[in-house]
């Protein structure tokens, strides 16, 4: 038996590597196992959010944006800059840098902080015991007091769309091409979809997402959830609702879509695939048959309020368990369980986790909708701003989009704040701290916010909660 921890996490995607990191702090004797293997065979930490995902996906949305600003914007601006073009072999290497940087950075707070990182495949045995298969297929045993599993989630492949990794990928594939599809198909118009469709329509590709449910964004506030279907319509991105697809054939360098719509059968030709139908947890190779880990029947580890697992002792955080599959969640779950685990109080507020969809503008919300207060039979009042009213935006020649704040109709608590616009991923964060700080509309609307700035609209739309926002008629 080699060495005994207090706490071995498995996994060091943004939900382990935060867990990992505030368990050493807290003066725990910390373990992290992590198995992801880079191009060049090396272990990297950072999970699915720092090497495929929030970070590669967002370096990409960047340049992009910036090539389509200055194709269409910066004329209006005054700024004359000729023919332009983008080198994708450039912008992968600096999102591959970004990737690096990043990756390498948690790996030396790990060192800072004193976390052993087992580099291998983890496996939880009863008794609280870890086994870590190494690269080289060697096998080591490690005892905890504590577990946290942070094993995170893995695409959902559909028959209908089977990856091959040239034609068809997954999302992890569409952050890989080397130039600009020209035909370039995306199945499934959830947040993923959206973004990365939006990356390579701006790059020149002619975007078609194709969505088997016939609302688009249906966990998205009604209103916000048209207004971007408008905006991402009119760039380009040719969203099909009610579309099934029912299959795929990969020919000559082609591949060939069948779906369903209420038109009956159709088919659309593209050269890139991208299956973005959503997450499934990840346990593959986790859990040995006597660890008494509890799944439920969507694969998801059975965890309570705070993380606990079926087993004393043993946690489960992240992308694995319920809840929004988001990295921001994962770590404050990570953080929440690190404090249990230290012998602090600590729980989760599960209602104030924002979402952003890095779409431009940006879509954000935080709290219930619209029509979920209606669905909950709640009494709401709602302030509206739009962009078009705020001087900052005309000053960013930004207009486009509004901010809303729905606030309970008796109490006048904020239960929900939802923003598209520019900068919203930014925005929200005031709707979270207010809502963390069980903050009235009229809290909101009293605070005093900079002159000229975006966030004026998140302060307008708390003033119009009660009819009283100043820049509107
Ligand atoms: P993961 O990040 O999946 O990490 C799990 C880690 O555990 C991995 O490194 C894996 O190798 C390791 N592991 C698994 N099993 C074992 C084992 N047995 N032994 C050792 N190691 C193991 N979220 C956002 O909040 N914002 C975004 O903008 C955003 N953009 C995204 C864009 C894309 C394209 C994708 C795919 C996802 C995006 N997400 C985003 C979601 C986000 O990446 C996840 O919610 C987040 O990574 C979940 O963190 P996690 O720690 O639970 O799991």
């Amino acid at each position: 038996m080699a060495d005994k921890f207090d706490v071995i996490v498995i996994g060091a995607g943004p939900g382990g590597y935060v867990a990992a990191i505030h368990a050493a702090q807290l003066g725990l004797k910390t373990a992290c196992v992590e198995k992801w293997v880079n191009k060049e065979g090396k272990t990297v930490h950072g999970g699915t959010c720092l090497n495929v995902g929030c970070i590669p996906s967002k370096a990409l949305l960047e340049t992009s944006h910036k090539f389509v600003e200055a194709q269409h914007d910066y004329d209006e601006l005054g700024i004359e800059v000729g023919d332009i073009s983008v080198d994708v072999k450039k912008m992968m290497a600096r999102k591959e840098k970004t990737v690096a940087n990043l990756t390498g950075g948690i790996s030396s707070l790990f060192k800072a902080n004193g976390v052993t990182a087992l580099e291998g495949t983890g496996k939880l045995l009863s008794g609280k015991k870890v086994e870590v298969t190494g690269k080289d297929g060697e096998t080591a045993t490690y005892e905890a007091d504590n577990v946290i599993i942070a094993s995170g989630s893995v695409p959902v492949n559909i028959p209908p769309a089977p990856i091959d990794n040239e034609l068809i990928v997954d999302s992890a594939g569409a952050l890989e091409f080397q130039e600009a599809p020209k035909r370039l198909g995306v199945i499934g118009a959830g947040v993923i979809g959206l973004e990365l469709g939006s990356v390579w329509s701006r790059l020149g590709s002619d975007v078609t997402v194709i969505e088997a449910m016939s609302d688009f964004l249906p966990t998205v506030d009604n209103a916000i959830a048209k207004e971007t279907r408008k905006l991402l319509s009119k760039q380009g991105l040719d969203i099909k609702l009610g579309a099934k697809v029912t299959g795929s054939e990969v020919k000559d360098g082609e591949v060939v879509v069948s779906y369903t719509d209420s038109e009956g059968e159709q088919t659309q030709t593209f050269d890139k695939l991208i299956v973005c139908v959503g997450r499934k947890p990840y346990t593959e190779s986790l859990l040995d048959d006597g660890a008494g880990i509890e799944l439920d029947d969507r694969g998801f580890i059975k965890v309570d309020g705070t993380c606990r697992t079926s087993v004393d002792g043993v946690f489960a955080i992240g992308d694995v368990v319920r809840g929004p599959m988001l990295a921001h969640k994962a770590s404050e779950e990570g953080v929440m369980v690190a404090d249990i685990v230290a012998g602090h109080k600590a729980e989760m507020n599960y209602d104030a986790i924002p979402s952003v969809i890095y779409t431009a503008p940006e879509v954000a919300w935080v709290g219930i909708n619209e029509q979920e207060a209606k669905e909950q039979g709640i009494d709401i009042k709602v302030g509206t701003f739009p962009f078009a009213a705020s001087g900052r935006a005309m000053a960013n020649n930004a207009t486009e989009g509004m901010a809303k704040v729905i606030a309970h109709a008796d109490t006048d608590r904020i239960l929900g704040v939802h923003i598209i616009g520019q900068h919203a991923g930014e925005l929200i964060a005031q709707g979270v701290i207010a809502m963390e700080f069980g903050s009235s509309a009229e809290d909101l609307a009293m605070t005093c916010f900079a002159h000229p700035t975006l966030s004026e609209a998140v302060h307008e739309a708390a003033l119009a909660v009660d009819g009283h926002a100043i820049h509107m008629a």
